[in-house]
């Protein structure tokens, strides 16, 4: 365990919220300590209200911020005198605890607190830190993991049976921690789910936390529960495509919304994968409350290629274990039976998430899960909470509530599309747009800048040559391995050649441009056809076409008779795949100046040519309106959603009106 506390940055930090937010980050920094908005921090401040009177207030993390990158805005500012009045409650619903908490802040734009703020009020120390640390859980979540814990810390912690985080685990904290304390304790921990460490200063108890997280890592160590021998795994042979792609489309079955599937078959996973009792050890349930909501209860283990059985058993296991636990009748109930996680031992170790996003989170909650349970083994057995604890955080009021209140994902969350001639111009356009409205993009350009035009987890570009079926292959299967499916297809990709009169025009020249502009396109939608059709809304597939379709131009043969064929093929391909669900429609842009191949210098050179200004040039049709690339990309990805569900084999013009074409 690394003490990352730094004396000189620190003494930049004057005040005590701006020092609670650097070792905040200093905490967040460390995996291993907490993940993705995991753990929570809070500082106890005298300050003077509105009325010139001094009052306590609770700083204490806000939801919907994560440590590492937390600031002093993700901190909620909590009135102490009500925090502590309400310990006193002998009940109180979480929600409406929630409610207290909201109601009592000094800032009504301040993000909501956590639901561990009265627990950290009732702490009385200046600065308290809250982690789920994968050496403290793998401890707790064995056979007799109090008693270690014990042995570990004598009397420097208090520790507290699993309770559910909420009011009642303050409740109980605030029952247990004045008995237990004395002058020696420096932390408590809470069996099942985390430890606190506390402190006058913010050093104090950030060197704690090292301290006391440090001791139950020696203790693993000591134990010989501490290194994971990596066995070589199996040889493994890549899953399937087309499993995959089945696979994903059955669970958004399940889970009635798109998913995204991602395949991580790193060492560390696969030798999990592949431990010889990986049917007992993955079995149980999550390590802590915190990681429960999201990946589930357990992760599906299975044979990939026979995902549909074994997801159907899944499913009728888990209405088993919903009604047996299920005591409440509660209307606020969204029964939720997909699996969050998929091991296969053959293949590897899969996620699932409603975006990337939720999906990256998962697998990373999941890969330190592996680590924990096993250590957990080498002490003796991982043990998980019992069903009916994980099913109440599962169905947590809150939680529901908030499932409830979200009831606007961005239009394509977890759908996955592919556009060609990415790297600028329209295709970029394309790429910008389909990200804007939630979807997983995958760009493909012969220009090798493709792979990093954008930087973000839900984008992947490929540099490939359309004209080769084989790197159509891979950048398809690599598709697949990345987001799980194929949704919405952007044909986008074709050349334009200079100039060239019927006379001059060879075939060279000719082939050149059908094999981009037409071949190219036909081996893309051949090869797609299997993968659009498992797509759970319905497949897309939009194709840039031409104002050359319906008003061709002299000079312009090979490109205007490429264009014109590609047109016929998206209008077979709307006869042949309706029955799929698989619709296609073109746009017919005209004139769009924003993109590489109109330098200033054409420009000027063209509209001389006519004898008009570059602007009147830009805006010479019927709206006397620029047409941009930005503008044909909105009406693209808008082809693709629900405005257009019933819409296929449509060509629509977007050139700011044309006289040779109405
Ligand atoms: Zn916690």
């Amino acid at each position: 365990m690394q003490n990352l506390w730094d004396n000189a940055t620190a003494a930049g930090f004057t005040s005590d919220l701006d020092l609670r937010v650097y070792s905040s980050r200093l905490l967040g920094r460390d995996k291993s300590l907490v993940l993705h908005g995991g753990g929570n921090t809070s500082v106890k401040i005298e300050q003077q209200n509105i009325f010139g009177e001094n009052e306590n207030i609770l700083y204490v993390k806000g939801s919907g911020w994560d440590l590492e990158t937390i600031e002093a805005a993700g901190y909620a500012p909590v009135q102490m005198s009500h925090l502590l009045k309400l310990a006193q409650l002998e009940q109180l619903s979480d929600s409406q605890m929630v409610n207290e908490l909201k109601t009592h802040m000094l800032d009504a734009s301040a993000p909501t607190p956590s639901v561990e703020t009265i627990l950290h009020a009732l702490l009385p120390y200046k600065y308290v830190d809250h982690t789920h640390a994968d050496a403290i859980v793998s401890i707790t979540n064995t056979q007799n993991g109090e008693q270690r814990i014990r042995d570990i810390y004598g009397d420097s912690v208090v520790i507290i049976p699993y309770v559910m985080p909420g009011f009642d685990l303050s409740k109980l904290c605030a029952k247990i921690f004045p008995q237990e304390k004395n002058d020696k304790t420096i932390g408590m921990v809470l069996m099942n789910h985390g430890i606190f460490s506390f402190g006058d200063t913010a050093k104090q108890s950030y060197e704690r936390m090292i301290s006391l997280v440090g001791q139950a890592e020696d203790y693993l160590k000591l134990q010989n529960a501490w290194q994971i021998e990596i066995k070589t795994p199996k040889e493994i042979c890549s899953p399937n495509s087309q499993v995959i792609a089945n696979m994903r489309k059955n669970i958004s079955e399940i889970l009635k919304t798109p998913i995204v599937l991602r395949h991580i078959n790193n060492q560390e996973m696969l030798n999990f994968c592949q431990q010889d009792n990986i049917h007992s050890i993955s079995q149980q349930g999550p390590a802590t409350p915190d990681h429960v909501i999201r990946t589930k209860r357990l992760p599906l283990l299975t044979a990939i290629e026979n995902n549909q059985q074994a997801l159907q058993s899944y499913v009728s296991d888990y209405v088993n274990y919903f009604n047996e636990n299920n005591t409440t009748e509660s209307n606020l109930t969204i029964l939720d039976c997909a699996p969050r996680a998929i091991i296969d031992p053959e293949k590897g170790f899969f996620s699932v998430g409603k975006s990337v996003k939720e999906a990256n989170i998962i697998a990373d909650i999941y890969q330190h899960t592996i680590n924990i349970i096993q250590r957990s083994e080498k002490l003796g057995g991982y043990q998980a909470l019992p069903a009916k604890d994980i099913f109440d955080v599962e169905y947590w009021e809150l939680e529901q509530a908030k499932l409830k209140k979200s009831g606007s994902s961005p239009q394509f969350s977890g759908e996955v599309a592919l556009v060609t001639g990415a790297a600028s111009g329209i295709g970029m356009a394309c790429v910008k747009s389909l990200l804007a409205r939630g979807a997983a993009v995958v760009g493909l350009d012969i220009d090798p800048q493709i792979k990093t035009i954008f930087d973000r987890a839900d984008y992947l570009g490929i540099c490939c040559d359309i004209t080769d079926e084989q790197q159509l292959t891979q950048s398809l299967e690599r598709t697949i391995a990345t987001f799980g499916g194929l949704d919405m297809l952007v044909l986008n990709a074709g050349i334009f050649p200079s100039g060239c009169r019927i006379e001059n025009l060879d075939l060279t020249q000719w082939n050149k441009v059908m094999s981009v502009n037409l071949d190219a396109n036909l081996s893309l939608l051949s090869k797609s056809h299997a993968y659009l059709k498992l797509a759970p809304n319905g497949g897309r597939v939009v194709v840039i076409g031409s104002k050359n379709v319906p008003a061709p131009g002299p000079g312009a043969a090979a490109y205007s008779a490429s264009k014109a064929a590609l047109n016929q093929l998206a209008r077979v391909t709307a006869l042949e795949w309706g029955s799929d669900n698989i619709r296609i429609n073109s746009l017919h842009p005209n004139a769009v100046f924003d993109t590489g191949i109109w330098t200033d210098e054409v420009l000027t050179g063209r509209a001389q040519h006519y004898g008009m200004t570059i602007e009147e040039y830009k805006t010479n049709n019927l709206l006397k309106t620029e047409v941009t690339s930005h503008d044909v990309a909105e009406l693209a990805a808008e082809l693709c959603g629900s405005l257009f569900a019933k819409t296929t084999a449509a060509q629509i013009p977007i050139d700011g009106g044309n006289d040779r074409v109405v």
